[in-house]
């Protein structure tokens, strides 16, 4: 029986929270409308902004990631509107979901699981739309569900030229990870959750607003009233929010918003990239093959194909013995793939310990040789250097 609760998520999402950001979540609540309440939504708020690179309106809601998702749908678009969704995963399919969900006409650009939405399908049918009437581009950034990253700054330039749609992203695990200048490309929705790069426990969503999409607030039909934009753009001029907001987590976030400033955009993103490519290439070096296209992997999680074990059971076999929890793969891919999550709060000795459990594990079962561990662990090395 291992110690209890040390476990080490390397999961995308609940991600590792800092001990900093854990001794604020257990602070006494303070009244969410008091002056000290206030000031807190003021300072996170222009945090957030800087975050995203934006001028824009970053608002702060109540609920998982996907309350975000959905905001940014039914608080831009009508019913019946034709909107384009890429599809390349899990969390591609879930715009999908939602989209239709509203009744919006859905034009669906799918790519294989595993590899990237391909930009010209989209460019194609937006040069092809003379009647302009696309009204928004909407798709996830870091595709979660298979490791892979779309090229979002050439398809947010496509939809730039288009002018009329608008861009809604799912950024969930690329905020905090990697680049996502929200201004220099456009974005028009962004949203994004709590428990992934923002090192905080779930609870919290947060959505960027573009002036352009505020307009396109003022015509949207579907019906909204929790989830409504408005109210929540009127109480944060006053800073403020329209119902009870989850005041503990927002103790969290402001702490946590300031440990990133401390470390920087430019660190952060290059941590994230050192340790993608630590994971990727030792992974490599121990046999296994990575599930997505090796020039789009997410900067947050690799996914990597179990074709000489059992997926589910070499997982078992790392969380108890090791304590680090792995994630599985999603629908088809349940045991097929397992994923390596490296988003957030990670070190190099999370990285180090991870690929250890994984490659004492295969050389175990006599899947590689001692040479082959010593040989990934020295690649691992190299690329956190
Ligand atoms: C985690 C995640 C979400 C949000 O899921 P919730 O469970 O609602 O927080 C959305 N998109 C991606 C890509 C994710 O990784």
């Amino acid at each position: 029986m291992a110690i209890q609760k040390k476990l080490s998520l390397m999961i995308p999402g609940p991600t590792p929270v800092p001990e900093r950001v854990l001794q604020a979540l257990g602070s006494h609540p303070i009244g969410h409308r008091s002056k000290e309440f206030q000031d807190l939504v003021y300072s996170t708020t222009q945090k957030l902004r800087w975050l995203h690179q934006t001028k824009n309106d970053v608002l702060t809601i109540t609920g998982s990631g996907t309350a975000a998702m959905e905001a940014g749908i039914i608080n831009t678009l009508s019913k019946g509107d034709k909107v384009i969704c890429g599809e390349n995963g899990k969390f591609g399919q879930r715009w999908v979901k939602v989209a239709r969900a509203f009744g919006l006409e859905v034009i669906e650009i799918n790519s294989k699981w595993g590899e990237p939405l391909n930009p010209n399908s989209i460019k194609k049918i937006l040069e092809n739309d003379h009647k302009k009437e696309i009204k928004a581009v909407i798709l996830t950034h870091s595709e979660t569900s298979t490791g892979v990253i779309n090229d979002l700054e050439t398809i947010s330039k496509y939809i730039r030229n288009h002018e009329k749609a608008l861009s809604i992203i799912d950024c969930v695990t690329s905020i905090g990870a990697c680049n996502v200048p929200t201004d220099e490309w456009g974005l028009d929705i962004v949203a994004s959750g709590s428990q992934k790069g923002y090192m905080i426990p779930p609870g919290l969503s947060f959505i960027s607003v573009s002036e352009k999409a505020w307009d396109a607030c003022d015509k949207s039909n579907l019906p909204k009233f929790y989830l409504d934009l408005k109210f929540y753009k009127k109480s944060l001029n006053n800073n403020s929010n329209p119902y009870t907001p989850a005041v503990n987590l927002i103790f969290a976030l402001e702490e946590s918003l300031k440990m990133m400033q401390e470390e920087g955009l430019e660190n952060i993103f290059q941590r994230h990239e050192k340790h993608k490519l630590a994971v990727s290439n030792a992974i490599q070096a121990l046999n296994l093959k990575l599930f997505a296209d090796n020039n789009s992997l997410s900067p947050s999680i690799t996914a990597i194909e179990s074709t000489q074990i059992d997926a589910e059971a070499f997982r078992k076999i790392i969380k108890d013995r090791y304590d680090i929890l792995l994630a599985g793969g999603q629908d088809h891919l349940k045991g097929k793939i397992f994923r390596v999550g490296h988003l957030g709060y990670i070190n190099d000795r999370d990285i180090m310990v991870a690929i250890s459990a994984i490659g004492l594990t295969l050389l175990e079962q006599k899947i590689i040789s001692t040479e082959k561990l010593g040989k990934a662990l020295e690649v691992a090395e190299t690329h956190l250097q």
